[in-house]
C-alpha cells in the first residue's frame, strides 16, 4: 500500500517528520539521495535549543535518548580578540539551554527510531510534477517513479520539490566558511586547544573571524569566516594543502594560537559558501505538497537551521495527525505557523540575552560593538 506521506530527504527535518508521524500511526516513506547513513560526513556539533530543537525531540519521544548523546561540558563559551586576549570565558555549569551533540549521533538517534525500511537510501530525486487533484509524481535519477497524495520536500538548500511551490532560488550571501579539523589537539596542537577551551570559541574580526568547537574527545573543528566574493574563493585551490597558508594570510597579525586553527589543519581545507533564500520566503497553498527546513527557509548559518528544521518536521506531523483525511487543512495550519516562525533571523541582542540574561559582560559588549559575532553558536 502507498505510504500516507512521501518525504524527500533524510536530514534532521525529514527524519523528525517521519518519526512523529510514526508515533501517530501514520505511514511515511523517506527517499534519500545518499547511498547509506554513513555515505557522507555529517558535519560537526549542533547546539539543540530548549525553545525549538528540544521541543521537536520531545514530540518525537526522544528527549531521554537525546540526553545520552549530549557532549557534557561543551556549552562552555569564550570570546577572544584577534590578538588572543580572552574577553569572555564561561564554563559549562550544566544549566544552559543549548546542549551540544554531534550531528551524526542525532541523525543516528532518529534513524534508529524509525520502522525498518522507512528510509529508502540511494534514491536521488531528479524531478517532481503535479498530476492534478493534489497528487504528485516523483521521478528518481535511477529512472523509477512514485506517486503520492502528500509530498514533503525536506531536501535541503537545493530542493527539487521547492519549484512546485516557489520560483525562489538560494543566493550567495557574500561570505563563506573554510573548515578545518585538528585532531588530538591536547597533545598535538596545544596552543590552539588552550585558545578554544572546552566548548565554543569565537574570535570575530572585520569581515572575517575564526570560530571553533571542541568536538568529541580533543578534536577541534574550526570555521574560518571570510566575507569575499565567490570569485575570490574560486581563485584558491582548496584541494592543494597550500590553501591553508593562503587563507591564513588573510589573518596576518592575529595571534598564532588562532591562526594555528588554519595552518595546523589535519584535514586540509573545505570551502562552504553561505547561501540563503529571501528572508520571509513563502508561497501560496498548492494542494498536496509542502516544505520543511532549509528547503523552505534556508539562511546562512546562524545556529538555528537544524533546530528549526526539526521543529518544522514535528509541527507538520502534528498538523497532519490532527486533521485525519483533510490534507489541505493540515498543510494550511502548518504553513500558517511556520512562515512567521522562520521569517526572522535572531538578532544579536536576542542571542546575548539568551546566553547572558540581563548582564552581558562589559569586555564582550565592547568587542561586539566593534565586530559582529559570528557562528558557531
Ligand atoms: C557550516 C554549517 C554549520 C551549521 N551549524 C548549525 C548549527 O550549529 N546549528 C543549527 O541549528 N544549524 C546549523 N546549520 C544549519 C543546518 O545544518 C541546516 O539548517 C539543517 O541541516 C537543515 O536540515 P534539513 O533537514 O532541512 O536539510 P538537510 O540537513 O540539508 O537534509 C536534506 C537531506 O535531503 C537529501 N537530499 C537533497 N537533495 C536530494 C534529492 N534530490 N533527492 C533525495 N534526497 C535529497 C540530502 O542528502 C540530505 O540528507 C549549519 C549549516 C552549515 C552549512
Amino acid at each position: 500500500m502507498e505510504p500516507a506521506v512521501t518525504i524527500i530527504g533524510a536530514g534532521l527535518g525529514g527524519l523528525v517528520l517521519a518519526r512523529v508521524l510514526h508515533l501517530h500511526g501514520i505511514t511515511a516513506a523517506v527517499y534519500e539521495a545518499d547511498a547509506s547513513p554513513t555515505a557522507r560526513a555529517q558535519g560537526g556539533l549542533l547546539d539543540i535549543h530548549d525553545y525549538n530543537g528540544q521541543l521537536a525531540l520531545e514530540a518525537a519521544g526522544l528527549l531521554t535518548a537525546f540526553d545520552r548523546i549530549v557532549l557534557q561540558g561543551r556549552q562552555a563559551m569564550r570570546f577572544l580578540t584577534p590578538d588572543g586576549t580572552v574577553v569572555f570565558d564561561k564554563r559549562d555549569d550544566g544549566t544552559g539551554g543549548r546542549p551540544e551533540v554531534q550531528r551524526a549521533d542525532l541523525r543516528g538517534l532518529l534513524l534508529d527510531a524509525l520502522p525498518a525500511g522507512t528510509v529508502r537510501w540511494g534514491r536521488r530525486v531528479a524531478g517532481v510534477r503535479g498530476l492534478g487533484g493534489g497528487r504528485h509524481e516523483v521521478r528518481f535519477a535511477d529512472g523509477g517513479t512514485v506517486e503520492t497524495n502528500l509530498l514533503v520536500g525536506a531536501d535541503g538548500a537545493w530542493s527539487r520539490v521547492r519549484p512546485l511551490l516557489s520560483d525562489a532560488v538560494p543566493e550567495y550571501a557574500g561570505e563563506a566558511y573554510v573548515e578545518t579539523y585538528l585532531y588530538d589537539a591536547d597533545t598535538r596542537h596545544r596552543a590552539a586547544a588552550r585558545a578554544v577551551g572546552d566548548g565554543s570559541m569565537m574570535a570575530p574580526g572585520d569581515g572575517k573571524g575564526i570560530f571553533a568547537h571542541r568536538e568529541r574527545g580533543d578534536t577541534l573543528h574550526a570555521y574560518i569566516s571570510l566575507t569575499r566574493p565567490l570569485e575570490w574563493f574560486d581563485a584558491v585551490d582548496f584541494t592543494d594543502p597550500a590553501a591553508a597558508s593562503r587563507i591564513a594570510r588573510e589573518f596576518d597579525g592575529w595571534a598564532p594560537e588562532l591562526t594555528a586553527l588554519i595552518t595546523d589543519t589535519d584535514s586540509g581545507t573545505t570551502l562552504r559558501p553561505h547561501y540563503g533564500l529571501p528572508l520571509g520566503h513563502r508561497w501560496e497553498r498548492v494542494p498536496g505538497v509542502t516544505l520543511v527546513g532549509d528547503a523552505a527557509h534556508l539562511v546562512p548559518p546562524n545556529g538555528e537551521g537544524a533546530n528549526l528544521a526539526m521543529l518544522d518536521g514535528a509541527e507538520l506531523a502534528r498538523a497532519i495527525a490532527a486533521r485525519p483525511g483533510d490534507v489541505e487543512s493540515a498543510l494550511a495550519d502548518y504553513e500558517r505557523a511556520m512562515f512567521p516562525r522562520t521569517a526572522e533571523v535572531p538578532r544579536d541582542e536576542e542571542l546575548m540575552e539568551s546566553l547572558f540574561g540581563d548582564n552581558p559582560p562589559e569586555g564582550l559588549l565592547e568587542l561586539l560593538a566593534e565586530q559582529p559575532p559570528g557562528p558557531p553558536r
